[in-house]
């Protein structure tokens, strides 16, 4: 945090000769419809807190990120507050900001006014995957902030972590200086305070007082002031506090009245392409149907709402500052909404005859119906569905509590075809806890009956259904933290057998497309969510040897990743499949156990072992049937948010 105010100059005169010899220079411009530059000295009296925020992806990704979007316009918002954006750059841009001019290097900038990030209070990243913590290496060494927080002085910024991967950031400790859980709207604006306050007072202590101010706040967890030691199995022994006054345990944030924070509710429009180009509304936040892999469900209970008004309105507004023709129903099963029928009827209404479409992005097979899917194609093309099952046979849907019979997808696929659908999109994981060769098998059986179901009601023989398969990552804070992942060698033959079993049937081979990953990016996943922090050394190694934009296949190395991981834990008697593939114990310190997101450990103990037994019972979602004592409610003080109608489960759900 730069004690100066002199604003700091934009290095875009510095920029715009190189662009003409990157690849889309248009991405590092800036000024798209909806953005914010202000003043560096806004407020209009006290002095002004500034925020970099970035997606640490490319531009095409990040862009569309909601929750960075959601943030910097809460920000700007406030007259003595300015938030910028910035992207990772591609590495033909990165190579000519290193080489620089005359004046040296040229810094990460961002993309509103084209100011050096390291000039901000601070620096926000929100990581939505973990593949993303390379990027962030790089954009730290681009804005020449050190690496390592311990290295930073009062001249750098904050760097702070959020988004889904922050529920477990003890890989990345030694490089940010503090991380927050939970929703960020009102958290974002009491560190703001937090950081007014202390500079108006005339930052006394430094940034470490600043730190010690936030950490005491309960709302945000600065890792330096924990110290964590290790057994003599290399498991954790103890994280304890070491400074007075900073709590034991960090909890997450949890936002309760959506409707009072309806936002975006100016939509940036990108300059460039990027992957999606719709506006999209959150229709609700959270999930407790209770998938026990699901990580997004678990860390974002419990339920909450947005009214149908306030949907609409966000809709409306959102298009007319927009333009754009796609609104997408955001959550993570939007069908899910109690009153989703008249959301998509009413908007069906409202919009039909323009040019704009409808989308649910998010959709249970089992709260799926055709009436809801007509409404949202109305004014669109009928060109596919994507449902969920996620286990192959029944079994695994039962070890995972996705409670999608194969009736029911059958049912909800045959409405689909008979109602003018021809694509229907499978998506499954492999490795899931338990699973056997014969139940990713079952995938092909299923996708074969959807195909010949689809034949059948529609009288065609141009029907297809496209199956796409992930490797399952066991995640904190989920029932399955404490499984073994399944080593990529298996997950590869698995899926090798899958196929070839797809293949081998000539009456449907060419109707079933199949789509998966090798499993290999999938271990570097597990790594780094579960891992400690010891796994920083191997990130800081990955990216010492040239590792950016993991999350993208062809600038992925697994044995990038393999070597450092070797170099990395030498000496520490651990290695990369103790940190996958190894199965925990009950009694294991957990390096997440300090970070509470609400969820009772005891609970999620006795759900991993539902999991494993054959005759346990399914959970329900408790948003209509009875707590079942997650522990969410009473330690986060919150409640489910649900609307006035009460029940309305349609019969059947799409992605
Ligand atoms: S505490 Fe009860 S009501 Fe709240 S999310 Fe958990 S199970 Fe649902």
């Amino acid at each position: 945090m730069p004690a100066t105010t002199t604003a700091p100059e934009s290095v875009f005169s510095r920029l715009e000769p190189k662009l003409p010899s990157v690849q889309k220079p248009i991405q590092y411009v800036g000024g798209e419809l909806n953005s914010t530059v202000k003043d560096w000295d806004c407020a209009p009296d006290g002095p002004t807190v500034r925020w970099a925020l970035m997606y640490p992806d490319a531009y095409e990704v990040g862009l569309p990120n909601q929750g960075v979007a959601i943030l910097y316009e809460v920000l700007n918002e406030r007259d003595w507050i300015v938030a910028e954006r910035t992207y990772s750059v591609w590495p033909d841009m990165e190579k000519i900001m290193r080489e620089g001019d005359e004046h040296g290097p040229i810094p990460q900038f961002t993309v509103d006014a084209h100011r050096p990030v390291r000039a901000f209070d601070v620096f926000g990243l929100s990581f939505s995957t973990e593949l993303g913590y390379t990027n962030m290496l790089n954009a730290l060494s681009l804005a020449q902030i050190p690496l390592h927080a311990v290295d930073r002085t009062d001249d750098d910024p904050i760097v702070l972590s959020g988004g889904h991967a922050s529920f477990n950031p003890e890989p990345i400790a030694d490089f940010i200086d503090a991380a927050v859980l939970g929703d960020g709207e009102e958290i974002v604006l009491a560190i703001s305070d937090v950081i007014k306050e202390w500079k108006t007072e005339g930052r006394p202590g430094g940034r470490d007082e600043l730190l010690l101010r936030l950490a005491k706040s309960n709302n945000v967890y600065v890792p330096k002031f924990y110290d964590v030691s290790y057994d003599d199995r290399g498991r954790i022994g103890s994280v304890a506090p070491n400074r007075p006054g900073v709590p034991d345990r960090v909890r997450k944030h949890t936002l309760m009245d959506l409707d009072a924070w309806p936002y975006p509710a100016k939509p940036l429009v990108p300059l460039a392409e990027t992957v999606h180009e719709r506006f999209s509304v959150e229709i609700f936040r959270g999930c407790t149907r209770g998938c026990r892999f699901c990580q997004a469900g678990m860390i974002t209970r419990p339920v909450r709402e947005r009214s149908i008004e306030t949907i609409g309105a966000m809709v409306e507004n959102g298009i007319r500052k927009s333009g754009f023709e796609e609104v997408g129903l955001l959550s993570l099963s939007s069908a899910d909404h109690t009153e989703i029928a008249e959301v998509a009827k009413g908007l069906a209404d409202r919009y039909e005859g323009s040019n704009v479409s409808l989308s649910l992005p998010s959709t249970r097979v089992d709260a799926f119906n055709i009436s809801l899917a007509n409404e949202f194609s109305r004014n669109g093309r009928r060109s596919g569905l994507t449902f969920a099952p996620e286990g192959g046979s029944e079994r695994m849907r039962k070890v995972i509590n996705k409670m999608v019979t194969e009736e029911d997808l059958i049912r909800t696929v045959s409405a689909a075809y008979s109602h003018g659908w021809r694509q229907v999109k499978l998506y499954f994981m492999c490795g899931l806890p338990t699973e056997t060769d014969e139940d990713v098998l079952e995938i092909a059986d299923l996708a074969k009956k959807v195909i010949a179901e689809g034949r059948a009601v529609s009288g065609r023989n141009d029907i297809r259904c496209t199956v796409s398969i992930g490797g399952f990552v066991p995640k904190a804070h989920t029932p399955f933290q404490w499984a073994a992942q399944l080593d990529h060698e298996t997950t590869d033959s698995r899926l090798q057998k899958l196929r070839d079993t797809v293949r081998a049937d000539k009456k449907f081979a060419r109707a079933i497309g199949f789509r998966y990953h090798d499993g290999r990016p999938g271990i570097i996943e597990g790594l780094l969510s579960r891992g400690d922090r010891r796994v920083g050394r191997i990130i800081e190694e990955v990216w010492r040897d040239g590792g950016r934009f993991d999350g993208w296949s062809e600038h992925f190395s697994f044995e990038r990743w393999e070597s450092a991981a070797e170099r990395g834990l030498a000496g520490t008697g651990v290695d990369l499949d103790w940190f996958t593939t190894r199965e925990r114990e009950y009694d294991e310190i957990l390096p997440w156990d300090h970070l509470d997101s609400g969820l009772d450990k005891d609970w999620l103990w006795a759900d991993w072992e539902d999991a494993l037994d054959p005759e346990s019972i399914d959970v329900e979602d408790c948003r209509w049937t009875p707590c079942y004592d997650c522990g969410v409610c009473p330690e986060m003080n919150t409640e489910i948010q649900i609307g006035p109608t009460g029940q309305k489960l349609l019969p059947l759900s799409v992605v």
